[in-house]
């Protein structure tokens, strides 16, 4: 097997499968070394029960206000790839104590620009607003949509609670802003306030997130079939089964990677190449000591640090119900609230199979759930003690039983897949943020999940970076 190459690229999921096709329409000699048996990472479809499912991600998400500015899309149109899409109603459900079995219910509408934006803040904050503190937090959120790219990189040492103490007055606005936690996932103290005010600005200005998926297949096949074939079209070697143990650097220069065979521990091999690029989440590849120390500068090591101490899988769940439980129409997808801790906590998503292009057994119900991880125990690069996913895998359930009565005893399957998540916590308060290219190492840098706070929400991050990253690249190997 061929072992030189132009860019070894560690990790084949969306990350690294995006760069590598940029890198082959440029002619540039490349291989992806993968640990698992097929490409795609966390956009895989997994079968269960005799529905094809998609495994970690559902759904993406964009700010931009609409689907043809998001990068996916801007990368799919660039390399001649189709990509057929419908765009779906965020919506949201809240349970209250005092009516369990029904459902409060809220579809973003970001057509509706910022009278959208306060109805949607009253309703997932619980908070009732007056002008005053409309016009507070307008005035806030429209500081945030002026600030610059740059602006915002600027800021990500920031804290957002700090921010918001020191430049929002009125106390009901405040409330509100403190109470985002269960919106954004983190509590507003440990998020920095640039990637805050990108997303905040943009909220503003586009009305609310956008939320589309693949009109009729899986994401595996409609997003990670196209790009290998594009890939493997294109000269890209893909090198499976391997799982990459270290990268080797000599004289402060990449030079290759040792990778282990899968199906033989003992045998190593070596891949040789004057460019690493660690696909990597770069929070799992420092973990496991494929991203050495020595290769991090303090700054950026203290950045990793405090991303990682925010960390946490996120349990993706499927059931499949007997019977038709829960109402397809207006429940296409909702974030759950469970009202139970006195402020709207955030429990988990529900998704229905047919929300998700699974094909469902007639008869029966398929659903989806994503339960947020981030718990104390959470620990850096750890798989957190089983019987704290089983409480979360727990709550969930008890949550939706009280939307939706009967739902428990209707549970005919379940199954869990626990994936670390580690885009989510990228909005840490850092001292630096993590660049694409590595500070002290020429020659090493990174796709997909790394940290560089002030991004993009969620996988189209992996595409926004692969056109820097694929610039800079080509300087490197052209020079
Ligand atoms: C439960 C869950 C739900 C999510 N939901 C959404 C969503 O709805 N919308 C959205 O846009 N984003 C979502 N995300 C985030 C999204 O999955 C990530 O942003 C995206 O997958 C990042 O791509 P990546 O290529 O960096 O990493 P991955 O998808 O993790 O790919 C990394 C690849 O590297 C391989 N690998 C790992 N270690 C090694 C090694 N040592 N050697 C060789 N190969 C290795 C892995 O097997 C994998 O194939 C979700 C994530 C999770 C966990």
């Amino acid at each position: 097997m061929k072992n030189e190459f132009d860019v070894i690229i560690v990790g084949g999921g969306p990350g690294g499968l995006a760069i590598g096709c940029l890198l082959a329409r440029e002619g540039v000699s490349s291989a992806i070394v993968e640990k698992d048996p097929f490409l795609g990472g966390r956009h895989r479809s997994v079968d269960f029960h005799g529905c094809r499912v998609d495994s970690a991600i559902h759904f993406l998400v964009s700010l931009a206000g609409a689907v043809e500015k998001t990068s996916i899309y801007n990368f799919f149109s660039l390399l001649g790839l189709p990509l057929e899409y419908k765009i779906v109603p965020w919506a949201m459900g809240l349970v209250t104590k005092e009516k369990p079995g029904e459902i409060g219910f809220f579809a973003m509408d970001p057509k509706l620009g910022a009278a959208n934006f306060f109805e949607f803040f009253a309703f997932a904050t619980g908070v009732e607003m007056g002008d005053t503190a409309k016009d507070e937090l307008m005035r806030a959120a429209n500081i945030c949509a002026d600030m610059s790219e740059e602006e915002c990189h600027k800021v990500v040492k920031i804290s957002f609670a700090d921010w918001i103490d020191q430049n929002v007055k009125d106390p009901i606005a405040q409330a509100v802003m403190h109470g985002m936690e269960p919106i954004v996932g983190a509590p507003v103290k440990d998020l920095n306030f640039g990637y805050v005010a990108k997303a905040f600005g943009a909220f503003i200005t586009s009305g609310g997130p956008l939320i589309w998926y693949p009109r009729n297949d899986t994401l595996e096949n409609t997003f990670i079939a196209p790009m290998v074939k594009y890939y493997t079209d294109h000269g890209g070697e893909v090198i499976t089964n391997r799982t990459v143990s270290d990268i080797i650097v000599e004289d402060g220069k990449a030079k290759g990677v040792v990778a282990a065979d899968n199906r033989n521990r003992f045998m190593l091999e070596k891949y040789n190449a004057p460019v690493v690029i660690c696909a990597i989440p770069i929070f799992e590849a420092a973990a496991r000591n494929v991203l050495k120390p020595e290769f991090l500068t303090p700054d950026w090591a203290e950045s990793i640090r405090r991303c990682a101490a925010l960390a946490g899988p996120d349990l993706s769940g499927f059931f499949l119900l007997r019977e038709e439980i829960v109402p397809r129409d207006g429940y296409g997808w909702i974030h759950i609230f469970d009202t139970d801790y006195g402020i709207p906590t955030y429990v988990g998503d529900l998704a229905l199979g047919s929300f998700t292009n699974a094909e469902e057994p007639p008869g029966k119900q398929l659903v989806r759930s994503l339960v947020v991880g981030s718990t104390p125990t959470s620990r850096f690069g750890l798989t957190p003690p089983m019987d704290t996913v089983w409480a979360g895998h727990g709550r969930w359930k008890e949550s939706v039983e009280k939307a939706f009565p009967g739902f428990n005893e209707a549970i005919e399957y379940e199954g869990m897949n626990l994936q670390l998540n580690f885009t989510r916590y990228a909005y840490a308060v850092v001292p630096t943020e993590i660049d694409i290219q590595s500070p002290n190492i020429r020659g090493l840098y990174f796709a997909g999940d790394s940290i560089w706070a002030v991004g993009n929400p969620m996988s189209d991050k992996c595409f926004q970076m692969a056109f820097p990253l694929c610039e800079r690249i080509l300087e490197y190997v052209r020079a």
